[in-house]
């Protein structure tokens, strides 16, 4: 099995949840077992070690579990982009649309820096908007991200293909048709 089949085999789909006719992919399976979660952390770990960027940013919140564990073996900061409402400092803010209504994710603004280079990590990419979201809050801060990456791609909902018309290298693991 090759290490991508390995991480796949251990996602779990739950059809009609969180509403009728969505497939959720569920990716607690691959974090419960300890062999499959170091073979999907290593594949980001070597993706990224020789790049050393300046940060890995994670999407709130399943991009927390999977960016921090690949931040601190990298030995460098991890980045939190939360929903709304939960930072204590300043932030900047970003709204995007959802299917049915919207959403807003907030960052730090002493987060990074002009110039830092940063890896944005989330779970999974569907339609894009939480990532796209994500890459704009940390380039108005002056921040370049230099690559999308999540474990799973939903190719067919067009968000990764949005995301690199908009000029974001993305690295996936898994597609889900
Ligand atoms: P997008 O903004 O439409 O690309 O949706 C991606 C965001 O929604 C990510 O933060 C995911 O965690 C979450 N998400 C959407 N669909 C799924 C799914 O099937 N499994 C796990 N997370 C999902």
């Amino acid at each position: 099995l090759s290490p991508a089949d390995y991480i796949r085999s251990h996602i779990r789909t739950v059809p009609h949840w969180p509403a009728p006719g969505v497939m959720f992919r569920d990716i607690t399976p691959l974090l419960a077992n300890p062999r499959v979660f170091r073979v999907l952390i290593d594949q980001f770990v070597h993706r990224y070690f020789d790049v050393k960027p300046a940060a890995i940013a994670g999407l709130d919140a399943r991009g927390f579990i999977i960016g921090s564990v690949v931040a601190y073996e990298l030995n460098v900061g991890f980045v939190p982009i939360r929903k709304k409402g939960k930072l204590p400092f300043t932030t900047v803010e970003e709204t995007y649309e959802l299917e049915y209504g919207s959403a807003t994710v907030e960052m730090h603004t002493d987060a990074v820096k002009p110039g830092d280079r940063v890896v944005l990590i989330d779970d999974l990419i569907a339609t894009g908007g939480t990532m796209m979201a994500g890459k704009k809050l940390l380039e108005r801060l002056g921040a370049e991200v230099i690559e999308g990456a999540a474990i799973v791609d939903l190719p067919e909902l067009g968000g990764s293909n949005k995301l690199r018309d908009a000029g974001l290298p993305l690295f996936t693991l898994v597609n889900f048709a």
